[in-house]
């Protein structure tokens, strides 16, 4: 026999092992309460298998259930003395839902289950309160109307209001059991009314009625939309719960209340917790009324209202609970208590949802008092919660009207004003003003206004759209893809839902969930703790994987070695073009009529590469840096309006017609298929001679400065073919051989390619004869695997994900069953034909918590992202080490 339904005082057999699994989160937790002896009301768990079971057989329950559930409520009405539907005597329940992962709010609930027209006299008379039984009665109708029978709750809040209004009532409390009586039979004959039956009497009716709509709301769009948001699988199905009801609305020796037992935003060790006296828990809830402390020197003014004064032996009780509780769980708990007349009761215990401040405290500390080790210290922490360590946020008390919503390509809070062209906001910011740079999109011209801007944000683009990359390479905080947000560039104007925003206006951006506000929000300052240290020397002592940065300049170089880089795994040298001193001999260089006028372009060029590399090498002080040559298409450096070319022809002392006519020889239907990485190389040598010629002159001179040897990685991009980089290899020798030759030393340096494009993966046995090292270029690879264009993605793949076609969004997270298997599979073959092969990441995929899991796994030496997420990727590598292990209620996280 399937045993489907255990009391919570009842072992479960030795073959469940996953109690979570089976009973749900909030069962397993009243379960083990019950057997370590807390006070626990009695009550039963309805194993999550039924749930599967329900929703695999056409919304059917075994056989067997019916007579299970009746054997536990006949054991709970024993231990209560009281019978379920017993008019004198009556024994009523709470029937909830309970996940195994916390889905808080999004399931149902029914309280005060088993009254009807008999037993709520029952209720009166044992109580002595007739107030408090038809007030249970009225509002168990509410509840079961809303969420068994379907009844839109405002049909009920009418009619309590309507009657509230004609007895001159303000409170509920003040409604006396004679009106209760009349708005329960209104309620009545509004359940009539709108469901053409009498709301049920029979308590066994009620009861089924209950568990079938919380079984059912495991599907209610609320909660599918919350699992996919948080990865929580669909099939992991809810336990229900049955637990005898006690009240805390049974006068002023009751109540009910909530603690953590550390300080939830600080994560200081201290009950911190409010109690409300004569009330049931959806009045705390509700805020209606104020609840109190329970611990008095929390706020010495309201002392004399705290439970520690008030309630003097329950406050002992439930201080000395929490602490066993706390120690049981070796973590924070959340915890849920009702007091009835006098005596204790605990209803839930969980780990405590917490800020990302707390999460780290509560870590650290719990290491230092041996409640847990390192790597379960590093196990719970979710590094994602780093970024709101690492970015200053929106303060919490901040109410702005929502303008819009985008993808959260780099997280943190800017506040600024709107400007629609980069000119704009590197002219106003000069002038001191605090700007965010509004764009359809960016491109690598916008780069001055991406500096010079608080914040960013596109309509169009994806999660590795050209904004997005280079904001988060910036720490910049930038939403992309807005696309209920139209811009109007030529009027200086964005509207969205009929609202308009002008050129000059305040808006907020929160880059983390991608949310645009109207107005100018308060920002915290992200200040780094003495834990946040601990907790990262932990985690280097626990990681295989080294992490580096993806860093273009000295300031970037240096941010990252402050968060912990170990070297730069990628620097993308083009974005040295764009400088403003520099972007004129660049142009002048691919404006070249003939090699020799090239050459010359690119001579002026040299110096400035040389120093531009100099100055990074100084700055990682002889830890690996792998510098990629030239890859976009050259036609991203030319201008493109009138005025523009107008300009630059009188620079350069050229036609504005033959400006215009390279600018159409160049331009390619796509680009991003086009005449771009290692192609330029092949077709433009020249360009590639000058860049390696100033990666040694610049690695002389930083040895020099600093006395550190360089290690320098020459990365060659977008290969497809080993012949590419056969090529490209040798004209990169012949290069170094002449530098070191000219130069009078000898350099430490490897050459290798990055794998971004799929038949590179499939060839890179081969391409490893000759390559030193690979590094995956995870961005184009996946771009060019699912034929997906990473700037245009945010069209479609949110309608993807809610869909559930995607689990999240291939740019951010990386698919580990399809471009995954060929980044597994080059690493294989690459490996095999060149056993000293060093692999590494620089995909934006490279500071994603569960990608890097894939890449520890997949053995990787490396990876590498974007500075601010250099913390994040440290704590990852850590988890993947180790093994991410059980999951942790409160701080979401899910493992692939
Ligand atoms: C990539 O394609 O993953 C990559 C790192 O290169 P980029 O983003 O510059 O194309
Ligand atoms: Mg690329």
């Amino acid at each position: 026999m399937t045993k489907w339904v255990y009391g919570f005082s009842e072992e479960l057999p030795s073959t469940i092992t996953d109690k979570r699994g089976f009973l749900g989160g909030k069962g397993a937790g009243l379960c083990e309460m019950t057997q370590l002896g807390l006070p626990v009301p009695p009550g039963f768990v309805i194993s999550t298998e039924v749930c599967s079971y329900f929703y695999k057989n056409k919304k059917f329950y075994p056989s067997d259930l019916k007579a299970q559930a009746d054997t536990a409520l006949k054991d709970i009405e024993k231990q209560v003395e009281a019978e379920f539907g017993n008019p004198k005597n009556p024994l009523l329940v709470s029937v909830r839902s309970g996940a195994r992962a916390s889905m808080p709010g999004m399931m149902d609930t029914v309280l005060n289950l088993g009254l009807n027209d008999e037993t709520v006299k029952g209720l009166a008379e044992l109580s002595a309160d007739a107030r408090f039984a038809y007030d249970s009665y009225r509002r168990f109708i509410q509840m079961y109307g809303d969420v068994v029978l379907e009844i839109d709750i405002h049909h009920f809040e009418t009619i309590l209001a309507e009657y509230k209004r004609v007895l001159h009532v303000k409170d509920d409390g003040e409604l006396k059991p004679e009106n209760l009586q009349h708005i329960i039979e209104a309620y009545q004959e509004k359940v009539l009314a709108l469901t053409g039956k009498p709301f049920p009497q029979d308590v066994h009716d009620q009861l089924w009625g209950a568990i079938s709509a919380v079984f059912g709301s495991w599907n209610n769009q609320r909660a599918v939309t919350y699992r996919r948001l948080n990865n929580i699988p669909e099939d992991w199905g809810t336990a229900v719960i049955v637990q005898a009801m006690v009240f805390g609305n049974q006068g002023n020796t009751s109540g009910t209340g909530v603690g953590f037992t550390r300080n939830p935003s600080t994560g200081v060790k201290e009950f911190f917790g409010e109690y409300l006296i004569n009330a049931q828990g959806e009045d705390v809830v509700a805020g209606i009324r104020t609840p109190a402390h329970i611990i008095a020197d929390y706020d010495p003014v309201l002392a004399e209202r705290s439970m520690e004064r008030v309630m003097p032996k329950v406050f002992k009780e439930l201080m000395t609970l929490q602490d066993r509780l706390e120690k049981n769980y070796c973590d924070m708990q959340d915890i849920e208590f009702t007091i009835q007349k006098g005596k204790l009761w605990l209803l839930q215990t969980r780990n405590g949802k917490r800020t990302a401040e707390a999460s780290l405290k509560i870590a650290v500390d719990m290491v230092q008092e041996r409640l847990i080790d390192k790597a379960e210290a590093i196990r719970r922490f979710d590094p994602e919660t780093l970024e709101q360590l690492l970015h200053p946020g929106i303060a919490p008390n901040a109410e702005l009207p929502l303008f819009g919503k985008g993808l959260p390509a780099s997280p943190g809070a800017a506040v600024g004003r709107v400007y629609f062209t980069s000119e704009d906001c590197e002219q106003m910011a000069k002038d001191g003003v605090p700007v965010i740079l509004v764009r359809p999109q960016t491109s690598p011209e916008d780069i001055h206004g991406m500096h010079a801007a608080q914040g960013i944000l596109t309509t169009c683009g994806g999660m590795t759209s050209h904004a997005a990359v280079v904001a988060r390479g910036m720490g910049r905080p930038c939403i992309v893809g807005a696309q209920d947000i139209n811009i109007d560039v030529e009027d200086k104007v964005m509207t969205s839902g009929g609202v308009k925003i002008k050129e000059g206006d305040f808006i907020t951006l929160n880059g983390a969930k991608g949310e645009v506000f109207i107005g100018e929000a308060e920002l915290a300052e992200a200040k780094l703790s003495h834990d946040f240290e601990t907790l990262m020397g932990w985690a280097d002592e626990l990681r295989h994987l080294k992490v580096r940065a993806n860093a273009d300049t000295p300031h970037d170089a240096l941010q990252a070695r402050k968060l912990g880089a170990e070297g730069i795994g990628l620097c993308r040298t083009e974005h040295m073009f764009f400088d403003a001193d520099r972007i004129l001999w660049v142009r002048e260089m691919i404006l070249a009529k003939d090699l020799e006028a090239r050459k010359k372009a690119l001579d002026k060029l040299l110096p400035i590469q040389r120093d531009d590399f100099a100055a990074i090498f100084e700055a990682m002080e002889g830890l690996p840096v792998t510098v990629r040559l030239l890859d976009p298409p050259l036609h991203e450096f030319l201008p493109r309006s009138d005025v523009e070319i107008a300009q630059l022809a009188k620079s350069l002392h050229m036609s504005e017609s033959y400006i215009k006519q390279r600018v159409s020889e160049l331009h390619e239907e796509n680009p991003m298929l086009g005449h771009r990485g290692c192609r330029l190389g092949v077709t433009y040598p020249e360009i590639y001679e000058m860049q390696v010629r100033a990666l040694f002159e610049g690695a002389a001179l930083a040895q020099k400065t600093t006395g550190k040897s360089v290690q320098l990685e020459i990365m060659i991009p977008l290969i497809a073919l080993a012949g590419e980089f056969k090529y490209l290899k040798a004209l990169v020798l012949r290069v170094a051989e002449e530098a070191e030759r000219d130069l009078g030393q000898n350099f430490t340096y490897l050459i290798g390619t990055m794998i971004e494009l799929p038949r590179a993966a499939l060839k890179a046995g081969k391409i490893a004869l000759d390559a030193q090292f690979f590094s995956f270029g995870t961005n184009d690879l996946t771009q060019m695997t699912m034929g997906i264009s990473r700037d245009d993605s945010g069209s479609f793949v949110p309608q993807y994900r809610a869909l559930g076609i995607l689990d999240r969004d291939p740019f951010s997270s990386l698919d580990q069953t399809g471009v995954g298997e060929l980044v597994k599979f080059a690493c294989q073959e690459g490996r095999k034909t060149n056993p000293a092969l060093k692999l590494g990441v620089c995909g934006e995929h490279g500071g994603d918590p569960l990608s890097i899991n894939f890449f520890e796994k997949t053995g990787l030496d490396y990876v590498s992202c974007s500075p601010y997420r250099v913390p994040i990727a440290r704590l990852a590598a850590a988890k993947a080490a180790i093994g991410f292990g059980r999951i942790t209620e409160g701080l979401s996280e899910k493992v692939a």
